[in-house]
């Protein structure tokens, strides 16, 4: 589909991304426009963790490159998060009536050069975890 891209993409501007199981594979441009820990009870659902390290771009600007058949979209169009349908890892999600994804972090294979910047959703983070690092805290939105 983009075989000018070597695989993985490093250094060329594009980071690879793909679930568990491998049947899905995406690629993102390594262009994030903000990138948070969300700690609300949703994001700590869907990926049974303590929080979620996403990152938002233009929808446009992934792409996927392998799978297209095995998602599992959970919500509508403009407003869900695609999962792998084999394997149930969550990708991204579909936000803001469609004009942006969230990529969850941990389906990189690539590391992308913007790192999360803050903690959002404080106010619901579990009690059992403890944030010990320095980056600033938002009881809910980032204001
Ligand atoms: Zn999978
Ligand atoms: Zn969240």
């Amino acid at each position: 589909m983009n075989s000018e891209s070597p695989p993985g993409g490093a250094g060329d501007g594009w980071l690879a991304g793909r679930c568990e199981c491998g049947k899905v594979r995406y690629r993102v441009e390594d262009a994030f426009l903000y990138a948070s820990n969300c700690h609300c009870s949703r994001c700590r659902a869907a990926t049974g963790s303590a929080f979620k390290p996403f990152a938002g771009i233009d929808r446009e600007k992934l792409e996927i490159t392998d799978g297209p058949d095995e998602l599992l979209i959970v919500g509508e169009e403009t407003l869900n998060d695609t999962r792998c349908r084999a394997c149930g890892s969550l990708l991204f999600s579909v936000v803001a009536d469609g004009a942006y994804v969230h990529v969850a972090l941990g389906s990189l294979a690539d590391a992308p050069t913007m790192r999360p910047t803050k903690h959002i959703f404080v106010g619901s983070k579990a009690a059992w975890f403890e944030i010990t690092d320095d980056l600033p805290q938002f009881e809910e939105h980032a204001t």
